[in-house]
């Protein structure tokens, strides 16, 4: 068993984070990391929690990203609070809350961007142009500041671990990284923190995800296999919601992002659907006659 952290350190800047790793380091434990935009929520306590289980000392950075956000999306308005986020991370018993300012990650005369090819041309990189590029120079400066020995992502954003994976592969990257199953409400919806944007009538809406997904999932297990059936099925259900609007409905393979014709041995289910002005995604991954656990 790990010993929690009594106290929790914020660190803003980065040659604080920088001291605070090597020095960690050096006194030989084993650093997590767990990467978030902030507006904390059970989901990320979940990858926290984990973290806290397997390593000797849990970082959690706290950084809305402005290169993952595109023009006219919700970079502004998306939800911080800094004081909320470090009691939570403080009950939880983790060492440190990063959370470095956007100069300080993107200062002046700013070049460098990491770019992951492929599997990002599908699902939210088609969506969302740049999205991604966003995210993997991010997650590449966090892994540089913070030297994790491991670090925990969800599969709430199932095409964003396949892009750090790919990262870390290609880059040769000293780290290995832990993916955790999607963290649900009672009533099935993924946990996220754009769920605060919901009125209550859209987040009753917002429910259609999750039994969509589950609807696919009981057609394949009866034998339903093609795709083009189950896009369509999916694509109605969800529409027939009031405030739901269809952003992507993907039956994919779940390592090239490629659209498929059949389910076959396994395929992934993805979906970014707007309730109103807000765009929630979730997934699940289904094999012929079974359903994976992270259903
Ligand atoms: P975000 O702050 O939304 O960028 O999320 C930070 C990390 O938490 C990512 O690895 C997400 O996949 C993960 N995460 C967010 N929501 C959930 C959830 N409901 N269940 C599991 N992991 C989640």
């Amino acid at each position: 068993m790990k010993t929690r952290s009594r106290t929790l350190h914020p660190i803003a800047t980065i040659a604080g984070m920088k001291v605070w790793s090597k020095a960690t380091r050096a006194a030989g434990k084993t650093i997590g990391l767990v990467p978030t935009l902030g507006g904390l929520h059970d989901g990320h306590l979940s990858l926290v929690q984990r973290s806290l289980a397997t390593c000797d000392a849990t970082v959690v950075s706290v950084f809305v990203n402005p290169t993952q956000f595109g023009p006219g999306e919700d970079f502004d308005r998306y939800p911080r609070d800094l004081e909320s986020d470090r009691r939570k991370l403080e009950a939880a018993g983790v060492a440190v809350m990063f959370h470095p300012s956007v100069e300080a990650m993107y200062p002046r005369g700013y070049k460098t961007f990491v770019d992951v090819e492929a599997i990002t041309d599908a699902l939210c990189g088609k969506s969302r142009p740049g999205f991604f590029r966003g995210v993997a120079t991010v997650v590449l400066k966090l892994f540089n500041i913070v030297q994790p020995h491991q670090a925990f992502f969800g599969e709430k954003d199932f095409q964003q671990l396949a892009v750090v994976e790919t990262l870390v592969r290609d880059l040769n990257l000293d780290v290995s990284l832990v993916r955790l199953p999607i963290f649900r409400e009672p009533d099935g919806l993924a946990m996220s923190t754009r769920n605060l944007y919901l009125s209550p009538a859209e987040r009753k809406s917002a429910r259609v995800l999750s039994r969509a997904l589950e609807e696919a999932q009981q057609r394949v297990r009866r034998g339903e296999q093609s795709c083009d059936q189950l896009r369509t099925r999916l694509r109605n259900r969800i529409e027939s919601e009031n405030h739901a609007q269809v952003d992507y409905v993907s039956i994919c393979d779940p390592e090239t992002f490629r659209e498929k014709d059949h389910v076959g041995d396994r395929a992934l289910i993805a979906l970014a659907v707007r309730i109103g002005q807000t765009r929630l995604i979730d997934n699940c991954l289904v094999r012929s006659f079974e359903c994976s656990e992270s259903c």
